[in-house]
């Protein structure tokens, strides 16, 4: 904590990981070996830089951009771009040691990292974002690349800006090689990416009650956020079966007991997706009940999927999903659980996924986009599906087979913790202290 002061996320996010890892390196003890923690909790290098541009108003504005290079272990950088007023050094490198872990666990060769910035996306015309997008962009720039490099979205970065980024990379470069995942279709994007991290989670959720003895068929289902991991976690959640009651963002719930639909859905997301809109203009719109101030995990549930931020689910909020009898909480957003939160849950008896096993759905798309776009293929839709189910599978077995407790429960905290770990620590090993 010394070394790393006024960084509480990361400081949580590293406590989480090595309360899973004590035990099974005191089994292993050639992990405690070489340096190797000390060096796995370093990034290897963190970029920070000044994003200067000019608003509607002809007005110099100045926001700080980040890149955190976390492991290159396993392969090149990969993970998002955040954009939100929140973000800092704490809440990126939480991000990018998460991400880390979570590239591992996907099977792909991809290391970590993080980036975004604390600009607002909220309020600002598509020519201010556009600005924003290319100033940052001539930064950042330098420090990316196919082969190093490949961010791609994350909170208030979705194709859109993704496109501006990858338009004004191109441009720098002057090459046409995959820098950024979650591009548009027509210039190299993946069918099914969009979908991905939302899909995955439901997969996720749908194989640990699978092995628990039953699906989502008839459940009722609660998801936090609005955005394109809460979107497309209410699409699949819908289309296995089961009632979805809820969506929200930070400014409060929309609670509909008859369920989403289709319809509704395609209503939320042009709200969300063409209008820039909140979910109570969608409330309006779809005639649904719309509660300012208020979280999800009210709602009685058997499942809840929490899908907008770090630390939306709080102990208070544990223990009223568990005095409502919720079976299954999978993450879709990352370190949405607080600890205290999680501990609960599972001494409860919950079944709970960390986001890094039950969200790596999106970023492993991302990685078959690069694939794709190195072979100049682009596959169709079944097929992109079938491999994100796949991995979610794959993914979901890996935490049993390393999260088995005696009792034959699982421990998924431990599971993806462990297997992501041996993952990056071998091929750490492998390569020597560098
Ligand atoms: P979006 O920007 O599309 O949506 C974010 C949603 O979360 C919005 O509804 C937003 O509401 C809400 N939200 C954000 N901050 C807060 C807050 N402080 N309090 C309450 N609600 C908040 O982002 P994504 O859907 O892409 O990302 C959501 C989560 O999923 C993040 O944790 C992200 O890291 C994670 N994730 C995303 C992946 C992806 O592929 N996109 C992959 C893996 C993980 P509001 O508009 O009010 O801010």
């Amino acid at each position: 904590a010394g070394r790393n002061p006024g960084q509480p996320e990361f400081l949580q996010a590293v406590q989480e990981v090595m309360e899973s890892l004590w035990p099974f390196i005191a089994a292993h003890p050639r992990y405690a070996e070489h340096g190797l923690l000390e060096r796995l909790i370093e990034p290897e290098r963190v970029v920070m830089f000044r994003i200067s541009w000019i608003n509607d108003h002809g007005d110099v504005q100045v926001n700080r951009g980040y890149r955190i290079q976390h492991s290159s272990a396993v392969g090149p950088y990969k993970g998002g771009m955040r954009f939100h007023p929140s973000v800092n050094l704490s809440i990126l490198k939480f991000l990018a040691f998460e991400q880390t872990l979570k590239n591992a666990l996907t099977t792909l060769p991809m290391g970590g990292g993080k980036g975004g910035s604390d600009f607002d996306p909220k309020g600002k015309s598509p020519g201010e974002v556009m600005r924003f997008c290319q100033a940052l962009v001539t930064e950042l720039f330098r420090h990316v690349g196919s082969d190093t490099d490949v961010p791609a979205g994350d909170i208030g970065v979705g194709g859109r800006e993704v496109g501006f980024m990858a338009g004004m990379m191109k441009k720098l470069s002057n090459r046409a090689d995959c820098v950024f995942t979650g591009k548009g279709l027509s210039f190299g994007g993946s069918l099914i990416r969009p979908e991905a991290t939302g899909y995955g989670t439901v997969y996720f959720a749908e194989q640990m009650l699978k092995r628990a003895g039953r699906g989502l068929q008839g459940l009722r289902v609660s998801v936090s956020g609005s955005g394109n991991v809460a979107q497309y976690a209410v699409e699949k959640a819908m289309a296995l079966g089961a009632k979805v009651v809820t969506v929200s963002d930070s400014s409060g719930t929309v609670i509909d007991e008859d369920g989403f639909t289709p319809e509704k859905l395609a209503e939320l997301m042009e709200v969300k997706n063409h209008l820039y809109g909140r979910v109570s203009d969608y409330a309006q719109r779809a005639k649904v009940n719309f509660k300012a101030g208020i979280k999800p995990w009210v709602v009685p549930v058997d499942v809840a999927l929490p899908c907008a931020t770090q630390n939306e689910l709080g102990a208070q909020d544990a223990a009223t999903l568990i005095a409502n009898g919720v079976r299954c909480v999978a993450e879709g957003a990352n370190m949405p659980t607080t600890m205290e939160a999680i501990k609960r849950l599972q001494d409860a008896g919950v079944l709970y996924a960390p986001g890094k096993a039950s969200n790596a759905g999106g970023v492993a798309t991302s990685g078959l986009e690069m694939s794709q776009n190195a072979m100049r293929l682009s596959w169709p839709r079944e097929e992109v599906d079938l491999r994100l189910h796949d991995i979610m599978v794959g993914i979901h077995e890996t935490c049993v087979q390393h999260g088995r407790r005696a009792d034959g429960s699982v421990n998924y905290v431990d599971g993806a913790n462990i297997a992501g770990f041996v993952k990056v620590a071998d091929a750490m090993l492998a390569q020597g202290v560098i």
